[in-house]
């Protein structure tokens, strides 16, 4: 026994009464206090209250002072601490040290862990051919497995997750009831006698086998098949991402043409050999959230062409399932695995709903019959200016929330209308909800409206204040509008975007804030999206922004840049446009009257300062994306075809604070007259953009004063126009500051929102 716990008298005993917030659960916390409880020789109890973990325990004061800095230094792995308050008390005389039953407080609440990818223990017994569970593809622990994908209900107990129906066998049972094991009280515990099953489904008519799914599979992908494999958010549809005759049929049975597809290598080794992989990226990409990372390819691999349609980045993802592991064993090549829906809605999630939905576009299915209560799909990140940037936060991420600088009342951010997420508040926390997508369809504005009651529910969270888009016709809008008893507060987009960035960098004073997107509705009721602001928490002055010109069309020239690039030229230079003939010539005389005439008469040509819609007119301009199949297409690649060496770049005129990209657009049509390279282009113009950004932004710094500067909006997913900027600014003295934990496309607008309203309403 340790010197420390030789037992004392009850005089010499002290008790402390510990309670912890933060994430605390499904991370093996209990567990973890119970072995330092013993090693310290402390007697009382641990348990799982809705409201974090209490323990108490009493010893010798040294004992005790030892079981404390365990407790906070020496954390397992997923587990973080927020708060933790201790109360000193007299000793209660326990005899022992116990896991007692959880409780449930009415309006406690705690943070939920999100679901972890398979642990190397796990991955190691998984392919052990001695080990209990060798080959069983639901294995996991305290430390791995499913959690927020699997939740009803607080506190995070078997009882209430889809493991509920499941009941363990005896040596699970010993398991998970012996603290010297590594599942013990790990809650999806299960094992292939009394755990999920797999099944293969295949063949016309479907036939069912239950042995040997994976094996099947495997053979089926091998034969070039396309399948629908059940996750642990949500269905993929998964085919051989070498096999180009392959992924173009499952583009074309999901109609689903342009957005890259992501792919699953087998292990490290596999994705090096195919993207070029840095040391940043290798540690995201095998860490416990398991993102699709967006990597350089390296040239000439096998990757099917349909899969990114030429892009020369792919997004990689390593198995993060025990069921990917077994599946990536069997059949060792790179697989396409790409969100089980069909168009944009909500990821399927059900066996049912699979064969009804995913059954026009999937030859086999791969299911298992443990329920996804919480459809989640996977997170997108990249590596940017040497840290990652969150693209899409999802699996691995959500619900784990981001900590404020203050404490908030209970607030909902309702987000935008695309890439929606939405936020909400509570204490020290806010809780950004996983990427729910566009609610212009019906199942998604469903799943949207179902997931905030959940999180209300599970959060203990009623918010009185409610945060939404200005944009009148949002229906984010509409659903804050709906709500009864709340106050509401309209936010602009803009000033949203720059405040989730501020709060995500933990800045609190007053910034020069650059919001670069596709469209967000303004004061004056145009469409902003190249904005220059003088920003805090509360407020904002719109101090400049890109010159207005006309969209042709509305939001037809969005899918139509080659009308863009006509809005850009007709606005800016008017009659003059003739010195464009070349361009002109490639539009039809009876589209271009029409285009003149809407632009006239202001009849569906709405005025924009967007910054995306340059990027679209100028890869209209040098042919590069005439018409796009998806909304940042064109600046993708036009961002794609850099040619890095070029240090030449186009000019804008500056009027006060006011871009006008007239010289540049000249500049380009010039140099393509002059048959200069869409790279050397490309390179110019980003170089241009740069300069003009810091150039606005040093004019506004010498009238302000201000010297921070925050960068927000779908623009800045853009690396070298990012890391460009942030190496300039940061170069002529700004602080420089860019979302990494929340996107900086809409999917970011959630969490400012909430801000502004706490400002505006609460404080
Ligand atoms: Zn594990
Ligand atoms: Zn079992
Ligand atoms: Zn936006």
């Amino acid at each position: 026994m340790d010197r420390l716990s030789n037992a004392n008298s009850k005089d010499n005993l002290t008790r402390r009464i510990i309670e912890t917030k933060g994430i605390v659960q499904g991370v093996g916390f209990r567990p973890f206090v119970f072995q330092i409880a013993k090693r310290y020789g402390l007697h009382g109890w641990v348990l799982n209250t809705s409201g974090g973990v209490l323990i108490e325990v009493e010893g010798a004061e040294e004992s005790l002072h030892a079981f404390l800095d365990d407790l906070t230094m020496q954390l397992p792995p997923l587990a973080k601490i927020d708060t933790i308050s201790v109360i000193e008390a007299e000793a209660a005389g326990y005899q022992d040290f116990k896991i007692r039953q959880s409780q449930a407080q009415p309006g406690k609440y705690v943070s939920i862990s999100p679901d972890v990818g398979t642990c190397a223990d796990c991955q190691r017994e998984l392919m052990d051919s001695t080990d209990h569970r060798y080959g069983y593809p639901f294995i996991n622990c305290t430390n791995c497995g499913p959690r927020f994908s699997i939740i009803t209900d607080i506190p995070y107990d078997r009882q209430f997750t889809s493991m509920q129906r499941f009941q363990m066998c005896d040596t699970c049972s010993q398991e998970y009831t012996d603290p010297d094991d590594r599942r013990f009280h790990a809650q999806p515990n299960a094992c292939a006698q009394c755990g999920p099953q797999l099944t293969f489904m295949g063949g016309t008519p479907l036939q069912v086998i239950n042995g040997e799914a994976i094996k099947l599979t495997a053979q089926a992908l091998q034969e070039g098949k396309i399948l629908a494999i059940k996750g642990l958010g949500g269905f993929h549809l998964a085919c051989s991402a070498t096999d180009e005759t392959t992924v173009a049929e499952l583009r074309r049975r999901k109609h689903r043409y342009g957005k890259a597809m992501a792919v699953m290598m087998k292990d490290l080794e596999q994705a090096a050999r195919y993207c070029e992989l840095s040391a940043t990226e290798e540690k995201l990409l095998v860490s416990p959230r398991r993102p699709i990372v967006i990597l350089n390819q390296r040239q000439g691999t096998k990757i099917a062409s349909s899969v990114t349609f030429g892009l020369p980045t792919l997004g990689v993802m390593l198995p993060y399932t025990p069921l990917h592991f077994l599946l990536l064993d069997s059949y060792r090549e790179p697989l396409v695995m790409t969100s089980g829906n069909i168009s944009e809605e909500p990821l399927v999630s059900s066996n049912e709903e699979a064969i009804v939905k995913l059954g026009v576009i999937a030859d086999c299915f791969l299911m298992h019959n443990r329920d996804i209560v919480n459809k989640i799909d996977d997170s997108v990140t990249r590596i940017i200016a040497g840290r990652e940037a969150v693209i899409r936060r999802a699996r691995g991420y959500a619900p784990e929330p981001l900590l404020l600088p203050e404490q908030l009342p209970e607030i909902l951010g309702c987000g935008p209308e695309q890439k929606n997420t939405f936020c909400l508040t509570r204490d020290y926390h806010a809780f950004v909800s996983q990427h729910i997508g566009d609610l212009d369809n019906l199942p998604t504005l469903e799943y949207y409206e179902r997931m905030i009651d959940f999180y209300k529910h599970i959060f203990r969270i009623n918010p009185r204040i409610v945060a939404h888009d200005l944009h009148p016709a949002y229906l984010s809008t509409h659903y804050a509008q709906s709500i009864g008893n709340a106050q509401l507060l309209g936010v602009q987009h803009h000033h949203a975007h720059i405040v989730s960035c501020m709060l995500e960098n933990g800045v609190t004073d007053q910034v020069i804030g650059i919001a670069f997107d596709g469209t967000g509705y303004g004061t004056d009721g145009n469409l902003w999206g190249g904005e220059f602001l003088l920003a805090d928490y509360r407020s904002f002055t719109r101090l400049g922004h890109f010159k207005y010109v006309r969209m042709p069309g509305g939001e037809k020239a969005i899918k139509e840049p080659y009308r863009m690039a006509y809005g850009y030229l007709y606005s800016l230079f008017g009659k003059d446009t003739r010195t464009f003939q070349k361009y002109l010539d490639t539009i039809e005389d009876e589209e271009l009257l029409i285009m003149a005439q809407q632009m006239d008469k202001h009849i569906n040509a709405p005025l924009t300062s967007s910054c995306a819609r340059l990027f679209d007119a100028v890869s209209a301009l040098i042919n590069i994306a005439r018409i796009v199949r998806y909304e940042g297409e064109a600046a993708v690649r036009l961002e794609s075809i850099i040619d890095e060496g070029v240090i030449d770049f186009y000019d804008f005129d500056l009027q006060g604070y006011i871009l006008d990209p007239a010289p540049l657009l000249k500049g380009v049509y010039n140099d393509l007259a002059n048959n200069i390279v869409p790279s050397t282009i490309a390179a110019k113009f980003h170089n241009g953009l740069i300069k003009a950004i810091s150039n606005v932004c040093r004019r506004i710094s010498n009238h302000t004063g201000v010297k921070k500067v925050c960068l927000s909006g779908g623009v800045f997913q853009n690396a070298f126009l990012l890391k460009g900027l942030v190496k300039r600014l940061t170069k002529e003295g700004f602080s420089v500051f860019w979302q990494q934990k929340v996107p900086a496309n809409d999917g970011g607008i959630s969490l400012g929102q909430v801000m502004i309203a706490h400002y505006n309403l609460s404080r």
